[in-house]
């Protein structure tokens, strides 16, 4: 998934696949491994029930049947995300056919049940923070006109049976419509997941819905928008056919479509995506869209094309579901950098509104980026993909982007295979290549994609990942450039706001560690607050005197500061406590200029045109 990058700070992607087999395959559990002591799974039947009536909070009940009397529950926590709903349980009960059970909490999310005759009902309710303002378009919410329920937000599984399928019956009311990824079972308002995998990979969208259909190879597509009360009008005819023209491209590429339904979960006064495997949730704000497409294209391309890339194209470290930490993944730089790649190479070939005019233009403000933000250069790929979804500072005194440093390769690898082909192959036949090898739930490794490559483009790419994947080298961009007969520049300039006037050096961070403590973050050492012998993790105690608490009081702090200011800033780090004036300057930021080399080949501008055209 991504995050617009102004209005916060990461990425989200998911996982999965549909059907038990692959679930089987990736996590190598069996579910006769799970079975119990009479050799069957347990059974589980969910009722979600939403009573507008009362609107604080909604109910699950969960009536669970062949389990051993002493058994534990818990909460699913996202590969990518953790929104801790379990500090939002009200009112846990366990009911057995003799009577009350017993219910000991044993973690954050984890539960301890007792009961009899091998049955139990549970229930609580869930009450989501109240998130009419702007929010993450995952989160789960209530509100008088619809609701985004189930995923990890609202359904426990039972610890040790993520193999069990379950029963998800709604009790909603009368007028809302439902768009979801899960399977429908018997009814329009029951459902059916085969894992707890499934369960908690789909979520639920329910509410006065403006609702659209479509189909490609006869694959029914469906498409919900929640629309908050002021929502502003948009053109929801373009709105559908840009959705439309997506998956057809996809689809040219990978040659089929990998699901049997598909559900557009477009939520307005939200931001960011998250995708799923039969569905991506989407923040859809109308205010936006009555402005234009092309943010939110951007937004929808790259979550859908996750479907296949991350969701199916697993990372190999990624497993079965948990409520533990998830392990973090090596393969980001793939799984992030090429679906962002994608993103926009099938909205050009789809010829929808994209940012930049052209690829070069595009490439242009990639390697800008690149370079500005130093930690790019830095950094192996390998490393920033496992910082994407781990615990801030990670990287250290740096700030890198494993959706960037994805990019910018992607584009490299097409135009080496593009070059050792004659244009025959690009990194669209490695993309068939790995959906075909991996696709049905093998996770994937750094190695195999390399090995993808080199088999695709009949080249050694030995050197290639050796330097820009599993080495901190900054990428050589003219040695690939030069390919398609282009040179780039790279030149340094003042960093300034729309109006011209040069930026402060803010470029700082701070977060609460487990402990409750305001930690630094510096993104680069060359930064002011660097070179005051500042460093990433060091404990923050005051500035200008004044004690900093939370990250609200830090940033409140520092965003005020303008160009020739100094500031007063009390560290605790490793060697003693530590005091620092920091005096607020400008800083410089990368721009690239790409140009067409004049004694360009035949050859070369062949791939030239080949790659911008992006066929
Ligand atoms: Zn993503």
């Amino acid at each position: 998934m991504i995050i617009p990058v102004l209005r916060i700070k990461r990425t989200l992607v998911c996982m999965k696949f549909p059907v038990i087999l692959l679930l089987v395959l990736v996590t190598k559990i069996s579910s006769a491994q799970q079975k119990n002591n009479n050799g069957k799974l347990p059974v589980i039947n969910y009722t979600l029930t939403i009573n507008d009536s009362d609107l604080t909070s909604y109910k699950v009940e969960m009536h669970i049947a062949g389990v051993p009397d002493t058994f534990s529950v818990a909460m699913v926590k996202h590969f990518e995300y953790d929104d801790k709903y379990w500090r939002f349980i009200k009112d846990f009960n366990v009911y057995t056919n003799t009577g009350n059970g017993t219910i000991t909490r044993k973690d954050s999310a984890l539960w301890e049940i007792i009961t009899t005759a091998h049955e139990a009902v549970l229930s609580y309710r869930i009450q989501p923070p109240d998130i009419r303002e702007w929010h993450g378009s995952w989160k789960a919410f209530l509100a008088s006109n619809g609701a985004l329920v189930g995923g990890p937000q609202s359904f426990m599984y039972i610890v040790g049976y993520t193999q069990t399928a379950s029963q998800i019956k709604l009790n909603i009311p009368e007028a809302w419509a439902i768009a979801t990824g899960l399977h429908t079972a018997k009814d329009a308002r029951t459902f059916y997941a085969s894992s707890v995998y499934e369960l908690t990979d789909e979520p639920i969208l329910t509410g006065i819905l403006k609702t659209w259909q479509f189909s490609i190879d006869n694959v029914p597509h469906h498409i919900a928008y929640y629309p908050l009360p002021d929502t502003k009008s948009f053109d929801t005819f373009l709105l559908v056919e840009y959705i439309q023209e997506v998956v057809k491209q996809a689809r040219l590429l990978f040659g089929g479509l990998p699901y049997k339904d598909y559900t557009f979960q477009l939520i307005d006064g939200s931001y960011g995506g998250l995708e799923h495997s039969n569905s991506v949730t989407l923040g859809a704000n109308s205010t936006e869209l009555a402005e234009g497409f092309t943010d939110f294209l951007s937004e929808m391309a790259h979550e859908y094309f996750h479907s296949w890339n991350l969701v199916r194209i697993r990372p190999a470290e990624y497993g079965d579901v948990t409520y533990k930490e998830n392990p973090l993944a090596k393969e980001l730089w793939w799984s992030e950098g090429i679906t962002v790649f994608y993103a926009d190479l099938v909205l050009r070939r789809a010829g929808l509104p994209v940012a930049d005019a052209n690829r070069i233009g595009h490439l242009e403000q990639l390697m800008s980026s690149y370079f500005s933000e130093t930690g790019n250069t830095k950094i192996s790929p390998e490393k920033v993909s496992l910082a994407a979804n781990g615990a801030p500072g990670m990287l250290g005194d740096y700030n890198a982007s494993t959706h960037l440093q994805g990019e910018l390769i992607g584009n490299m690898l097409d135009l080496i295979i593009r070059n050792n082909t004659n244009n025959k192959r690009s990194l669209d036949d490695v993309m068939r290549n790995m959906m075909k090898q991996f696709g049905k739930g093998k996770g994937f490794t750094n190695k195999d994609v390399e090995q993808t490559v080199t088999a695709t483009c009949g080249c050694s790419v030995q050197d290639f990942f050796q330097q820009y994947i599993y080495g901190n080298y900054s990428i050589d961009f003219n040695k690939y450039l030069q390919l398609a007969g282009l040179h780039s520049n790279v030149s340094w300039i003042d960093a300034t706001d729309d109006e011209n006037r040069p930026l402060p050096d803010l470029r700082i961070y701070a977060w609460l560690d487990a402990q409750h403590k305001l930690l630094l973050g510096i993104t680069n050492p060359q930064s002011v607050w660097g070179k005051a012998g500042l460093h990433t993790g060091d404990e923050i105690i005051s500035i200008s005197n004044i004690p900093v608490i939370t990250q609200k009081d830090f940033f409140a702090a520092i965003g005020k500061l303008k160009i020739g200011d100094t500031i007063s800033i009390e560290v605790k780090q490793p060697a003693g406590i530590r005091k620092a004036d920091v005096v607020i300057d400008g800083y410089k930021k990368a721009k690239v200029q790409i140009e067409e080399l004049t004694s360009a080949t035949e050859q070369q501008r062949k791939l030239r045109w080949h790659w911008l055209a992006g066929n």
